[in-house]
């Protein structure tokens, strides 16, 4: 274990949070599984039901400090957003990249791979790591870096796209950035997926957009014929006779989006925006219907409460054995985010409208902060622009297929491939071993288990994702 001699309460507060752990770590017989017991989840992958014992992390929720001179945090694994940015915002900082959800943590989004509307800069969160504490499997606390004589570099570089199955991410230093207290939008329309692919070089490349500083960007595709991206400046003041919009009450911010062409919103409501109806779904609940939603609590319009709900629904398959007994078709969930490079994004969306037709569909630019960098779990061409594309629905199938089979989601992993692409692994994935390591660092990730997991007390990536396990 490395050592750190505590000189600070908040140093004090963290080693004594660790040593507990590290005692229920050593309390696990040997060669037994261990996992994580977390309150909240946005994976999106049911597992089967882990009787493995449960690391209780809830203590590891917290911002232990910032600092303001040098612009950086030291954030405890599993702090929510929501956390992290009520700790930071007070000092007019923010992390680089704020997943949208507000219950995703920090550690969940660099083991895992979060964007934002700031990842056409800032990259993802994986990204704005100083420094780590990983509990490895092998029951180890390692501090790691990307330095050169760092002698855990690999771990560092290996360990965002490991969902948590080479060690857990006790303690965090990140960057943080300035912010001003607004930000102004711009929304503007696309007749064409190739004209708003267009539109995402042209701004992600000059950063500019009608001589404001562009410091956001993502988009919203309604059908293939109407299409927005918007454009998102921090500003200190909003022009005169603006007021910020508000949408976490009656409002619905992504409807706004076809209907205003100019907005605004404080910082804090603008990095929430999509939470408080998780983008659109919320719908599926009746919680946009007027009537419905005067009733809902303010307090409970939030992504965390609906997942809880799909949660429910997906555990015991009620809509298909609805639409069984009705005789109505059976539908498949479709809950992906995926990239591609920008110039094969109009490819893409013409092949999901014309064989998958779920809508809306998320768009956000994103492009490798650091050139040098190699994250061999997830390896994105640095010098490209890629685009990530989220749609998270159902389809209905032809009577006699089993949603199980994963039709159009094996389909649209085919797609992606081809088109130089790759998937996110948050939710359900279908692909063989040989496909599967050939597209996330197979040849690393044996390494990286060998020496970090050498009993396999955590569960293998494949396992994880594809088996379920
Ligand atoms: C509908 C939907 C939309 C989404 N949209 C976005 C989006 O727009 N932007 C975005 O960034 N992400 C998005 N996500 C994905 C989300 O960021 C990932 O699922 C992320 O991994 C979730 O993190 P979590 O903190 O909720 O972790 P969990 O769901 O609790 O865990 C995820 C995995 O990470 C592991 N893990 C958790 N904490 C740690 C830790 N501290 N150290 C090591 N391993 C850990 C767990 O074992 C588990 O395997 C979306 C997900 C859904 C379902």
């Amino acid at each position: 274990m490395t050592a750190v001699v505590p000189q600070t309460p908040w140093q004090e507060r963290y080693l004594a949070l660790r040593e507990r752990l590290l005692a229920e770590y050593r309390a696990i017989p040997p060669g037994t599984p261990v996992r994580l017991a977390k309150q909240t989840s946005n994976l999106f992958r049911p597992r089967d039901a882990s009787a493995a014992p449960g690391l209780d992390v809830a203590a590891f929720d917290g911002v232990l400090h910032v600092d303001p001179v040098t612009r950086t945090a030291e954030v405890l694994g599993m702090t929510t957003y929501e956390h992290l940015v009520d700790a930071t915002l007070p000092y007019g900082l923010m992390p680089l990249c704020v997943p949208q959800l507000r219950t995703i943590t920090l550690g969940g989004a660099v083991t895992g791979l979060g964007i934002e509307s700031a990842s056409f800069r800032n990259g993802t969160p994986h990204e704005s790591v100083l420094e780590m504490d990983i509990l490895t499997g092998d029951g180890e606390i390692l501090t790691v870096t990307g330095a050169a004589d760092d002698p855990h570099r690999d771990l560092f570089y290996g360990f965002p796209n490991s969902y948590g199955s080479l060690g857990y991410a006790l303690r965090l230093k990140i960057e943080l950035e300035p912010t001003k207290p607004y930000v102004l939008l711009r929304h503007v329309r696309f007749a064409t997926a190739s004209a708003m692919a267009e539109a995402f070089s042209h701004i992600a490349r000059g950063r500019m957009f009608e001589d404001r500083r562009v410091d956001f960007l993502d988009g919203t595709v309604f059908a293939p014929d109407e299409q927005y991206l918007t454009i998102g400046s921090m500003v200190d003041e909003l022009p005169s006779g603006m007021t910020p919009s508000d949408y976490t009450g009656m409002g619905i911010y992504y409807r706004s989006i076809a209907s205003r062409t100019i907005d605004a919103l404080t910082i804090h409501d603008y990095l929430w925006r999509w939470d408080t109806d998780w983008f659109w779904c919320s719908r599926a609940f009746g919680a946009q219907k007027p009537g419905v939603r005067r009733l809902w609590p303010k307090s409970k319009l939030r992504s965390d409460v609906y997942w809880k709900l799909v949660a429910l629904e997906r555990k015991y398959d009620l809509s298909n054995r609805v639409a069984r007994r009705r005789g109505r078709p059976v539908r498949e969930a479709v809950v992906q985010d995926i990239e591609v490079p920008v110039d094969r994004l109009a490819e893409f969306l013409d092949f999901f409208h014309r064989e998958v037709g779920i809508e809306p569909i998320w768009v956000c630019p994103l492009q490798q902060r650091d050139p040098q960098a190699r994250w061999p779990l997830y390896e994105f061409d640095p010098s490209v622009l890629y685009v990530n594309v989220g749609f998270w629905s159902t389809v209905a199938l032809p009577e006699g297929v089993d949603p199980g089979e994963g039709r159009v989601n094996r389909r649209i992993e085919q797609v992606v491939t081809d088109l130089d692409g790759r998937k996110s692994l948050y939710s359900t994935a279908f692909y063989d071993r040989e496909a599967f390591w050939s597209i996330y660092g197979g040849q690393d990730y044996i390494g990286l288990k060998e020496n970090y997991d050498p009993q396999g007390r955590l569960k293998d990536l494949y396992a994880k994702v594809v088996e379920r396990k």
